[in-house]
């Protein structure tokens, strides 16, 4: 056995080198072990390699959690707009796409570089590819036998992620530490997530693959998991089901069993009943036919696909009974169906569920149970929604944790 570490931290991806930098840059003494060839690989291949770093509007209300009160005080610590300063001090250039969502103009790579960065400037020690044989607790410090020697230290921090891609190398290594010391666990189900059918309930769709629009999607029910949202965003068909960022979000508040609802209008749904009865009623519709009536608010191909799917493919409008009004207006602003399940962890974007919040201290990341153990990023029980708010948890995770060490 050689030195004693002040902090060995497994996972050197976004939350465990974030959280290296800080640390070591406070003067602690850090190593950190992964078991990748390649460091950083979610981060390259985030935000289609131009990593959607952070969001201007990332607050509480941006994430998942059985405890919604959990992330408050890291996030309040470190902000996005902490994190957009270290980024400019990189001369990293980066834009808005979208709803606050940053990204480098460039490539994910000057994230990792940044993040290496300010790990050389603490005196990180990094080691990878490792692989990690055991983890114990003896005599107050915590003992890491790996297949390249034994380390030593005061504080374990564990930031193996979540079960995403398991083909770069997720594991569940923080959920079996958690389980080894005790600490209960949300169970983890894949989130932000494509969602799919079974062939019957997808039949009038499956020729529109390809097809995105705008629309208001509703999942989940309050006062049941993570409760229930509304998102007003893009959806996208796919040949297997849906997808695209409306798809992506409620998936994260979907529950098996429980149906999602659609308004293929995407406004809100008073404003949607006005313009479907302004259309509807409108008096030179009536001799048109009822695929393009519905044309006048959903692309030609989705009208289509509905006029067939209620037998009124080529009818002219005034041939409409009421009740099949009735039955189209309903389908256009609250389409309800029950997916049959999710494209699952090779297509999720994160992990929902993880180690319990209530298992540790919300301002250290620290187990309650376990003093010196800590758990960052996205192995713990917060998920955030699409648009950067995953990795502005790793880094203000991260960074309560090493104000701790
Ligand atoms: C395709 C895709 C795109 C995404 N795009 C975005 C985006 O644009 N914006 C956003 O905010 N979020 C995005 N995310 C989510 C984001 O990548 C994660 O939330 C974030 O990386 C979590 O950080 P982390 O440090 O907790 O885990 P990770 O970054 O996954 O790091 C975990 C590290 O632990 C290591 N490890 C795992 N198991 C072991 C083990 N047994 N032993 C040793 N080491 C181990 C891994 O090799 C890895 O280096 C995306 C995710 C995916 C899959």
């Amino acid at each position: 056995m050689s030195k004693t570490w002040d902090a060995v931290i497994i996972g050197g991806g976004a939350a465990g080198l974030f959280c290296a930098g800080v640390a070591g840059q406070l003067g602690k003494t850090v190593l950190v072990l992964d078991h990748a060839k390649v460091l950083g690989e979610k981060i390259r291949i985030s935000g289609g390699g131009r990593c959607n770093f952070t969001n201007l509007h990332s607050g509480p209300s941006n994430f998942l959690s059985l405890n919604p009160h959990f992330v408050k005080s890291a996030l309040a610590r470190y902000s996005s707009n902490d994190f957009i300063k270290l980024v400019q001090t990189y001369r990293i250039a980066y834009h808005e796409k979208h709803q606050g969502q940053l990204f480098c103009d460039d490539s994910a790579k000057q994230i990792i570089e940044m993040l290496l960065n300010e790990c050389a400037k603490g005196k990180v020690q990094i080691r990878h590819p490792v692989v990690i044989h055991s983890i114990s607790y003896e005599s107050g410090q915590w003992l890491i036998q790996t297949d390249s020697g034994h380390h030593q230290s005061k504080s374990l921090v564990m930031a193996t992620g979540g079960l995403p891609v398991p083909a770069i190398g997720a594991s569940a290594f923080a959920l079996d530490i958690a389980k080894q010391f005790g600490l209960k666990l949300v169970d983890p189900r894949p989130a932000l997530v494509p969602l799919s059918f079974t062939s019957h309930e997808y039949e009038s769709f499956n020729t529109l693959a390809g097809l995105s629009l705008p629309v208001r999607i509703a999942a989940g029910s309050k006062g049941s998991g993570y409760g229930a949202c509304h998102f007003d965003e893009d959806l996208l068909l796919t040949h297997k089901g849906l997808s695209g960022p409306a798809v992506l979000q409620a998936s994260s508040y979907w529950v098996e069993g429980q149906a999602i609802q659609i308004n293929w209008l995407g406004a809100g749904k008073e404003n949607s009943q006005l313009n479907c009865d302004d259309v509807f009623n409108h008096v030179d519709n009536r001799l048109k036919l009822v695929e393009n009536i519905l044309a006048l608010m959903i692309p030609l191909r989705l009208a289509k696909a509905f006029a067939e799917q209620q037998n009124l493919l080529g009818r002219k409008w005034a041939e409409v009974s009421k009740k099949e009004r009735q039955a189209l207006q309903e389908l256009l602003t609250s389409w309800s169906v029950k997916p049959a399940g999710t494209l699952g962890w090779k297509k999720a974007e994160v992990m929902l569920g993880g180690v319990d919040t209530k298992e540790l201290d919300g301002q250290t990341m620290m187990s309650r149970k376990h003093p010196g153990l800590y758990f960052i990023g996205e192995c713990v029980d917060v998920t955030g929604h699409l648009g950067g708010h995953n990795f502005q948890w790793a880094w203000s995770s991260g960074f309560a944790c090493a104000q701790a060490l």
